[in-house]
């Protein structure tokens, strides 16, 4: 697969060292308003930098829009329109219509479009899927250290939404009330929020983001009838805790943890990390996309996913804004 990465700031560069380490992916340039960055990448990377856009986008199958979220639209237009592939970063867009018409767009054109929610490629989320759960509720924390990087968006588009995609991919009822709020500390916009999102189905989930914190935490925990499970993003591990009837007893490859007395009856208490195969889960994102592209299967973050954990972000900052 042809691939041009546009944009090579912070994340971009992170971006291009992974696609040289795939198989099956070349390079064929990349492309950056600043010139000068873009000239000096190319040349540490000995990759090839493209004059302006369009050349770029002649050379490849596929594109990895790694620009600030106020040009992801512009640039991904052009690139459908020239039916191009596309990687874009998280959140999708900065507001709704533009990120419903591309992945519209994109879907007429039968073109991939996968969206930068990394966290599903987390370790901590992977193991997950490992076992059957329904969660009744979830509790989030994503808390940041400042940083000025990413601060034209309020912290809910910025970090909450990482936790808003994970949330709608173990739960895909309908969204049926939300009660938020938040303040602008440092920058214009939010800094830190939290939300209580109450779904159709009962589920509940309570999230919160900072990104003026004084350490960084990046917790999940979710509670199903007999189960709790805790995931620790940053570490990339997940937690299991079970309770069964004495007489099931602790199921095999579980570990003891003591027993809880109910009157006459007892509960075995037990638990297990959960560990899926080890991965970078920026190397994990990129593989995806290519193997999307190339065997024409589903993006495992898709269009429709973005627009929808955006939407939902979209929905908690115009209330956090109308209890102002
Ligand atoms: P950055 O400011 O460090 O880099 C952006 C680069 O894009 C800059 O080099 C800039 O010159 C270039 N650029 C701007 N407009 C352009 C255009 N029209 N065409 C070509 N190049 C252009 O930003 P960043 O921190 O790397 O963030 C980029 C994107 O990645 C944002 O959408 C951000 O939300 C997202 N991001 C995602 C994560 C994650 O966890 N998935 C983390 C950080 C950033």
């Amino acid at each position: 697969m042809k691939i041009g990465l546009i944009g090579v700031g912070y994340l971009g560069k992170r971006h291009l060292q992974q696609l040289l380490n795939l198989e099956n992916i070349k390079i064929s340039a990349i492309f950056d308003i600043d010139t000068i960055t873009c000239k000096k990448i190319g040349s540490e990377f000995g990759v090839k930098v493209a004059d302006n856009l369009e050349d770029l986008l002649n050379s490849v199958d596929a594109v990895d829009i790694v620009t600030p979220t106020s040009t992801h639209f512009e640039v991904a237009k052009l690139a459908i329109n020239k039916d191009k592939h596309l990687f874009i970063e998280k959140p999708i867009c900065t507001s709704i219509d533009e990120g419903r018409e591309l992945v519209e767009m994109a879907e007429a054109k039968n073109l991939l479009l996968q969206v930068g929610h990394i966290e599903r490629f987390n370790r901590a989320r992977r193991s997950l899927d490992m076992i059957d759960f329904n969660p009744r509720f979830i509790e989030a924390h994503r808390l940041a250290l400042w940083n000025p990087r990413g601060v034209d968006v309020a912290v809910v588009h910025d970090l909450m939404i990482h936790d808003l995609d994970l949330i709608l991919s173990v739960n895909d009822s309908e969204v049926k009330i939300i009660h938020a709020n938040g303040v602008a500390v440092i920058s214009d916009s939010v800094d830190i929020a939290t939300a209580r999102i109450e779904f159709v189905d009962g589920m509940v989930a309570n999230v919160t983001a900072s990104r003026i914190s004084l350490k960084n935490m990046r917790k999940m925990r979710l509670f199903g009838g007999r189960e709790y499970i805790a995931l620790d993003l940053l570490k990339g591990e997940c937690e299991f805790v079970g309770v069964a009837d004495e007489v099931d007893g602790v199921p095999d490859g579980f570990h003891p943890l003591g027993d809880l007395a109910v009157d006459d009856r007892r509960r075995v208490v037990y638990r297990k990390f959960l560990k899926a195969t080890e991965g970078d889960a920026l190397r994990l994102e990129l593989t995806a996309f290519r193997d999307s592209v190339v065997n024409n299967t589903p993006a495992v973050v898709s269009g429709r996913d973005g627009l929808r954990a955006l939407e939902l972000a979209e929905r908690i900052v115009t209330i956090i804004r109308d209890n102002k």
